[in-house]
């Protein structure tokens, strides 16, 4: 099992330095040929989008977290995936790494206004998901999006499939990734949906929603052909999630056809 000290890295350690991690994530960013955009703001921090498009036929990969602040190792991830190089030229990328900043500085799930910006998305009023939307409005259609979260209830590793075109499956892969470093929640009930061997699959058709989570926003308007939200464990130490997602990641995306 790969072990990573994080311990003298500060941007890796709670509670997070939201500028420093901010910052960290436009330089990398920059360094790697990205496009970085600020496309909103919430207090004192820019919402940023870390855009590289590739040469020839790729796919359209997206990746967010940070919409849950209370979910330090999403954000923390994806950065340690961009220093390490992992962004290239297998895709073209679209990364919202820090969705709501303050939240993740305060620790709480929801935004400073007290809402929860990941059921937000059906009629956007929070200046955040407009922010986002519009951001969203102005990219094309994705083939793979993952949201990155974390579950203070879970046992383990679990994901959500929306697979709506029934293209081929990645959730094993992720799960037997996730194996490495984590338990997998087995339970047959995860946050009142019913689970199989850690996966829930959750209705796809948007019409049946209520409250849109990004995953059903990325499905209707970004006919995003395959999504996933990934959750780790929170009860678990940071390294053990950081490890977790990071593998799981790479796995999806290498295993991507
Ligand atoms: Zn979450």
């Amino acid at each position: 099992m790969q072990t990573t000290s994080l311990v003298k890295d500060s941007v890796f350690s709670l509670p997070l330095d939201l500028m420093g991690l901010i910052e960290r994530f436009k330089v990398s960013a920059v360094n790697q040929g990205f496009r970085v955009e600020t496309f909103g703001q919430q207090g004192p921090f820019p919402l940023i989008a870390l855009t590289k498009r590739s040469t020839g036929l790729k796919p359209r990969i997206y990746l967010s977290a940070g919409i849950h602040g209370d979910e330090p190792a999403p954000p923390l991830t994806l950065l340690r995936l961009l220093e390490s190089g992992f962004f290239g030229s297998q895709a073209t990328w679209f990364i919202c790494p820090v969705l709501n900043p303050e939240g993740l500085k305060l620790g709480t799930r929801e935004s400073p206004s007290k809402a929860d910006l990941n059921r937000a998305f059906k009629i956007p009023i929070e200046p955040e998901t407009q922010a986002h939307v519009h951001w969203l409005k102005r990219q094309p259609n994705f083939n793979l999006t993952l949201c990155v979260h974390e579950d203070w209830e879970a046992k383990g590793f679990y994901l959500y499939e929306l697979n709506p075109n029934n293209k081929p499956s990645l959730a094993d892969i992720m799960l037997c990734a996730a194996k490495d470093y984590s338990p997998i929640d087995l339970s047959p009930l995860i946050d009142g949906r019913e689970a199989n061997q850690g996966i829930i699959h959750t209705d796809p058709n948007p019409a049946n929603r209520d409250l849109w989570p990004e995953s059903i926003y990325l499905i209707a308007k970004h006919h995003a052909g395959l999504h996933y939200t990934l959750e780790t464990a929170s009860g678990f130490p940071l390294t053990q999630r950081l490890n977790t997602m990071d593998a799981v990641i790479r796995a999806a995306i290498s295993s991507l056809k």
